[in-house]
């Protein structure tokens, strides 16, 4: 694995988790809302395993709107036009882990609805946090040898069947046993659920000055005291 981290607690940004509770930025938790919110946070940071982890897959070929990557074949025309100037790929794997996954069900047995909903929307907000840190580490990584990422894509998005999960979790075992449990069911569904796969294409760094500007992640990246971001994008500080 280009790199794997286990009990990786990732800063995940409260205007993030409100935007998931499908709340205003501003929004001001009330007492009960609080209460819970403090709760989630806390069981996190005592009892959750979140991970991720990478793998570097250097051969690919593209056909149409179909990658051949490591010699597996992805359909997806999205995918494919990340690929059209890239020089490798990397995949990740990111999950809240199954330790959230259990306590949230237990909270709903327990007929604790509120407390399940903040648990399950936290564990959203965990894994998009470590596909940021994933970015984020990755970026480090192609900079160093003069390229850059292009924004992920994954099994499920608009364009590229779920049921490509199964492919995609191979492509990451590649690089040795993955830091946590994930299991792909057959309806392409992920458990731990609240769990990511994710496919980044790299590309030469002056490709990035020329690309279209919708696939600069440093666009959209949260990650704000980052060195290696795109100068265009830079963040007022
Ligand atoms: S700001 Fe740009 S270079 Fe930095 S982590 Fe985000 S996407 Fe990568």
């Amino acid at each position: 694995m280009i790199f794997s981290e286990t009990n990786h607690h990732p800063v995940v940004p409260e205007v993030e988790f409100k935007r998931l509770l499908r709340l205003p930025a501003d929004y001001v938790y009330e007492e009960e809302m609080a209460l819970n919110v403090a709760w989630t946070k806390t069981w996190f940071a005592q009892h959750s395993q979140p991970w991720v982890c990478a793998e570097v897959i250097e051969d690919f070929v593209i056909e149409g709107e179909v990658v051949q990557l490591g010699g597996t074949s992805l359909e997806s025309r999205e995918l494919a036009k990340r690929f059209q100037h890239a020089k490798l790929a990397m995949v990740v794997a990111a999950s809240a882990g199954v330790e959230a996954e259990a306590e949230a069900a237990r909270r709903w047995q327990d007929d604790e609805p509120d407390r399940y909903y903040f648990m399950e929307t936290y564990a959203s907000a965990v894994v998009e946090s470590l596909i940021g840190v994933a970015r984020a580490q990755l970026c480090a990584w192609a900079d160093a040898r003069g390229l850059a990422l292009l924004p992920h894509y994954s099994p499920g998005y608009q364009g590229w069947s779920v049921g490509d999960q199964a492919k995609v979790h191979e492509l990451v075992l590649r690089g040795g046993s993955l830091p946590g449990p994930l299991e792909v069911m057959s309806s392409g569904m992920l458990r731990p659920k609240k769990s990511q796969m994710a496919v980044f294409a790299v590309a030469p760094l002056e490709f990035a000055a020329q690309v279209d500007t919708a696939l600069i992640p440093c666009k959209y990246c949260a990650h704000v005291r980052c060195e290696f971001r795109r100068e265009p994008y830079a963040l007022a500080s």
